[in-house]
């Protein structure tokens, strides 16, 4: 991860590797989401903020394309007509690829990418490179994007070229996030509202990768799918899970299998909890905002089976230590917790946690501060 800053270390590489300035730059947000998990592929609401860590893309025009990350020595050299090669460089040729099919006139391209966003986190570090990269590619075929267009390329280049079944919130957010603000994005319409969310929250590693587990999470869209089916016997006109009312739930309970009511109560529940924390946070609630993150994990960990014993144990310690609130956030069995503790102790609370944490598993989780940040913009 660049120390000097994302920016310049960008403007260095690109000159490092390809020996000129770069014509263009834009960069991208990684994000956190504060409420809301599993619940954007059944129709419901997420709350996520951008964080202040960011991705930056420095281009210029060229014969061919030429990509270079500070994650990795050297340069790759693609084509665009190829197939993905399940390397990096894939979400970049998904971006040229969306961009030409609507109409974008991407020359050929030589592009950097450093970034503050930690891959593979769970802090949506592949957005904040497909939005910043479709944000400096464009500015290279003289098109201005509407922020739906380029919410658009960023989230097909990865889920039709790259290949990953995602929403559209880490696009959504990378594009649309404010300093100082959340996101309630309702996803079965793709209406957005800004939600005051002040002060810092901190991010704790739980050191193990979604990667490994990209078949859990596979499974349970599955079974989302199959409940949804059964529910729809249940309940005529029904789209979504996240539309049941939870005063339906005793009765779904009673005639669904056991593990599908169990993700049906997890996607009900959550959506009412993203609809009382947006409540919490215009009304100034911080204290009744992180209860409901500390009642999202139990969810996920009774209900949707998809923490981790590392995150649990992590939020234990948190409520131990003085937090307000602590869950995993992210596709799940794994990645990061987010904490929410007062100000003035937020640095006493995380290095409680990670003592106990360092007792149990032998090694201390690695921790980030941040705030909401803005979301997509050009840099220089
Ligand atoms: P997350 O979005 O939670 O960080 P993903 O698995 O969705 O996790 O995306 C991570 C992938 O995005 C990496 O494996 C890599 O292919 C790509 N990526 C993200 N940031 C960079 C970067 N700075 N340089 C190169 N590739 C990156
Ligand atoms: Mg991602």
């Amino acid at each position: 991860m660049a120390k000097q800053g994302p920016r310049h270390a960008g403007r260095a590489l690109f000159h490092e590797v390809f020996g000129s300035a770069p014509e263009v730059g834009a960069s991208a947000p990684g994000r956190v989401n504060l409420l809301g998990e599993h619940t954007d592929y059944n129709g419901g609401p997420v709350l996520p903020i951008a964080l202040d860590r960011r991705t930056v893309v420095y281009a210029r025009a060229a014969p061919g394309f030429r990509f270079a990350s500070a994650l990795e020595p050297g340069v790759i050299e693609r084509r665009m007509d190829e197939g993905p090669l399940g390397h990096w460089s894939d979400y970049l040729i998904g971006v040229v690829r969306q961009l030409v099919a609507i109409g974008c006139e991407v020359p050929g391209a030589d592009l950097t990418v450093v970034s503050a966003v930690p891959a593979g986190a769970g802090l949506s570090s592949s957005a904040a490179l497909t939005v910043s990269a479709a944000a400096a590619l464009a500015q290279l075929a003289r098109r201005r994007l509407t922020p739906e267009e380029l919410i658009d390329v960023a989230w097909r280049a990865e889920s039709e070229y790259v290949g990953v079944r995602c929403g559209r919130m880490d696009q959504t957010i990378a594009v649309c996030g404010r300093p100082g603000m959340a996101l309630a994005l309702e996803t079965a319409t793709g209406q957005r509202r800004m939600v005051p969310f002040a002060g810092s929250v901190r991010l704790l590693d739980s050191g193990l990768r979604h990667a490994l587990v990209a078949g859990e999470y596979e499974h349970r869209r599955i079974e989302c799918e199959e409940a949804l089916r059964r529910c729809q016997r249940l309940i005529p006109g029904l789209t979504s899970l996240a539309e049941i009312p939870v005063k339906a739930l005793p009765r779904i309970g009673r005639l669904l299998p056991r593990t599908l009511a169990r993700r049906v109560r997890h996607v009900v529940t959550e959506t009412t909890r993203v609809r009382e924390g947006v409540d919490a946070l215009r009304r100034g609630r911080r204290t009744r905002f992180g209860e409901l993150l500390y009642a999202g994990h139990a969810s996920l960990r009774r209900d949707f089976e998809s923490s981790c014993e590392e995150a649990d144990a992590i939020v234990a310690l948190a409520r131990k230590s003085g937090a307000t609130g602590a869950r995993l956030t992210g596709a799940g069995w794994g990645g990061v917790v987010i904490i929410l503790a007062p100000e003035r102790s937020a640095g006493a609370v995380v290095e409680r946690i990670q003592a106990g944490f360092a007792r149990r598993f032998g090694r201390i989780p690695q921790a980030w501060e941040s705030r909401a940040g803005g979301g997509v913009r050009i840099e220089r």
